[in-house]
């Protein structure tokens, strides 16, 4: 589905990004991804790719620095020769209620899971105008459509994606760039292996579908956006939540 394509995947090297670079791999894209701390995680990955026949290309990046998402496009592009596929993955989480939040907490969940939205899908968009060709898919979550108390930061910043998301996809259709964005719901990685007992089996009882989703299932939808078959949808969040958004 994705012969000929080039993608390239923020804080790949592990969780939800991971399954997403080898999804993308597997239909058949070159793939690009970033990491911040998980270099240790990065070789195995790359060796992945590459014995699915593609290319793979690894850049050490924070994503919450514009200049430095500059250069990892720069980079991609020198490699591949154009990027067709923006996968806008990097977050994290600094749970707190919002008397004892503090400004480091808000300022920083919101740098990285919203300014580097800002900044890699501004870093592409020049390359992907001047190839009238372009898939940004975005990495929102349920909590940004509902809210949850003791996340106002993250829900905030995941809110954030949505809103730009929609305004971005007005902005670039003319020129066949199509923004999407997805909201998972309770996905098994390390961000949500944080949570206590309680919290789990709290989340777990609001899932209609009664279960934990693996980060194959979210792979699964971004690579089904970032394929042709989904070439007329734009600006949109879809849920992979096991019914828990309803
Ligand atoms: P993980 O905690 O497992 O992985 C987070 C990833 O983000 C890592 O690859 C990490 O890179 C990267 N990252 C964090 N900060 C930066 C930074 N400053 N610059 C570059 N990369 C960074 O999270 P998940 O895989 O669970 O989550 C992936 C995305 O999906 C996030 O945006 C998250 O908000 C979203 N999501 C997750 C849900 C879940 O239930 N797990 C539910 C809804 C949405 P490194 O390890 O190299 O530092």
């Amino acid at each position: 589905m994705l012969q000929g394509k080039t993608a390239l995947v923020t804080g790949g090297a592990r969780g939800i990004g991971r399954s997403i670079v080898l999804e993308l791999a597997k239909g058949g894209a070159d793939v690009a991804f970033t990491y911040r701390s998980s270099a240790q995680l990065v070789d195995s990955l790359v060796a992945e790719v590459q014995s699915l026949g593609r290319k793979a290309l690894a850049v050490q990046a924070d994503a919450t620095s514009a200049k430095s998402a500059v250069e990892v496009i720069e980079k991609v592009v020198a490699e591949f020769k154009r990027l067709d596929i923006l996968v806008n993955n990097a977050g994290i989480t600094k749970d707190n209620l919002l008397l004892r939040m503090s400004e480091e907490e808000w300022d920083s969940v919101i740098q990285t899971n919203m300014k580097s939205v800002f900044n890699y899908t501004k870093a592409a968009a020049r390359t992907m105008m001047g190839q009238r060709y372009g898939k940004v898919i975005n990495l929102s979550s349920v909590v940004g459509l509902k809210g949850n108390a003791g996340q106002s930061n993250y829900a905030a910043s995941k809110a954030g994606i949505i809103g730009f998301t929609r305004s971005i996809a007005k902005e670039l259709a003319s020129r066949n760039i199509l923004v999407n964005a997805v909201a998972p719901g309770y996905i098994d990685t390390d961000m949500t292996a944080a949570l206590t007992e309680e919290q789990k089996k709290a989340v777990l009882d609001s899932i209609p579908l009664k279960r934990v989703a693996k980060p194959d299932d979210v792979a699964k939808l971004v690579l089904f956006l970032a394929s042709p078959d989904s070439d007329y949808i734009t600006g949109q969040v879809i849920s992979v939540d096991g019914g828990m958004s309803v």
